[in-house]
């Protein structure tokens, strides 16, 4: 049993390094402090409106850990290659794993795509299990908490996305109706007047009928949400510099991935050139797939898929060296409530958190995925429970099993 906070602040108290070791601080283990191991790794996918890949980390302490990985072809068969690399491993170890991983897997992609996001499954499972074997919400894993509660923002779409009005009243609505005070919508929508999409150049057209939807929407919910506008990559730097300039009287949160991510250069000119802030980072792995955009200062915003780059510690690390530019963070995330809780745990955790994104409000079971409430009112209270603070509905998961999954197994 653990002794009492107080008493470890007795000054009279003689204490032993013994008695201030983790195992009479605190841990659930039953069998004593770092006596645990790792004896196996599961996958289940489960059919959302992504094909959500859920991981489990299993030990012979009885206890399992649950994360998830972002969507991506060959995930699961790459969680289960990596399996052996941390069977028999001590799962507290979470930052020498997930090197170790790395490491492992240096000659089969670690550096980015879908073997980093298997690896941060795998991580996400690891503070999970973490967290429920030394009894602390994840988060203080992370270095404890600077909010109790982390903005989430919604990502809204209509029937016809290309008309500024539709847009301007689904905004009104997920306001008013589902309580939001964030947004964002798609502006890579098509406005009639193309050409060939392939040159990546915006004709003047497009470009009004962009500021046309930005302005729709801006201007109808006003002070009452911030929202944000993304391009997914499709536009040259002349056409990105227009459309931003073209935006820049508008009250827009974030204009997202007006260019393609591979080059920093254009990603860096088309920032600086622009009041409007410009937003990148959700396709790009690992902190040093971050170091360029932070360290060249290319982006205002920096926007990493938790799941995807790297897991909750790697995407700690990003948010590290973004602070030191003075750069928030605004954690792009299509994910179950599973990851989308994980990375209200890293938002939690940051200083310079602006939002967790929810990509499924069309989606009418996402929060049935798990037995505790996720998002309300625009909000995520970051729980207190051990862990990430869920619990699968295994019901719900194996009514939404992709075809041919098996449920994991039982701990
Ligand atoms: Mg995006």
């Amino acid at each position: 049993m653990a002794r009492d906070y107080a008493s470890l602040h007795d000054p009279n108290a003689e204490y032993t390094m013994r008695d201030l070791s983790s195992e009479t601080m605190g841990l659930s283990n039953s069998r004593g402090s770092r006596d645990v191991e790792i004896t196996d790794v599961q996958t289940c996918m489960v059919d959302g409106n992504f094909p959500w890949t859920l991981v489990r980390v299993y030990t012979d302490a009885g206890v399992v850990g649950t994360g998830e990985a972002y969507w991506g072809a060959g995930v699961p068969e790459l969680v289960e290659r990596m399996k052996p690399f941390v069977v028999g491993e001590n799962p507290l170890d979470i930052d020498r794993l997930f090197e170790h991983l790395v490491q492992k897997m240096s000659g089969e992609g670690a550096v980015g795509g879908v073997t980093v996001t298997a690896i941060s499954g795998i991580e996400i499972a690891l503070h999970d299990l973490a967290g429920k074997l030394l009894d602390v919400p994840a988060y203080q894993l992370l270095g404890g908490k600077y909010r109790d509660e982390v903005r989430v923002y919604c990502d809204c779409h209509t029937a016809d996305e290309a008309d500024p009005e539709a847009c301007a009243d689904e905004a009104e609505r997920v306001v008013e109706e589902l309580g939001y005070d964030a947004l964002k919508f798609d502006l890579d929508v098509p406005s009639g007047h193309e050409k060939d999409r392939a040159n990546r150049h915006l004709r003047g057209g497009e470009v009004r009928h962009k500021a046309r939807i930005v302005e729709a929407v801006t201007e109808r919910v006003k002070d009452r949400a911030d929202v944000a506008f993304d391009c997914h990559w499709t536009y040259s730097p002349n056409s990105a510099d227009r459309l931003a300039k073209a935006i820049e009287e508008f009250d827009v949160w974030w204009l997202e991935d007006p260019v393609p991510p591979e080059n920093h250069d254009v990603q860096r000119t088309v920032t600086k050139g622009t009041t409007t802030p410009i937003t990148a980072g959700e396709n790009v792995y690992r902190k040093h797939g971050h170091r360029r955009l932070l360290e060249e200062q290319a982006v205002d915003i920096v926007a990493p898929d938790m799941p995807k780059v790297g897991g909750m510690r790697e995407t700690r690390k990003i948010a590290d060296l973004a602070d030191t530019y003075y750069v928030p963070v605004a954690m792009h995330n299509v994910s179950s409530p599973v990851a989308t809780m994980a990375s209200a745990h890293v938002g939690a955790a940051i200083p310079n958190a602006l939002a967790v994104e929810y990509h499924s409000y069309e989606l009418g079971w996402w929060s049935d995925l798990v037995e505790e409430a996720v998002i309300e009112d625009g909000r995520i209270e970051v729980p207190e429970r051990p862990g990430l603070g869920i619990t699968l509905d295994m019901d719900v998961v194996a009514d939404h099993l992709v075809d041919g999954e098996e449920l994991f197994d039982e701990a």
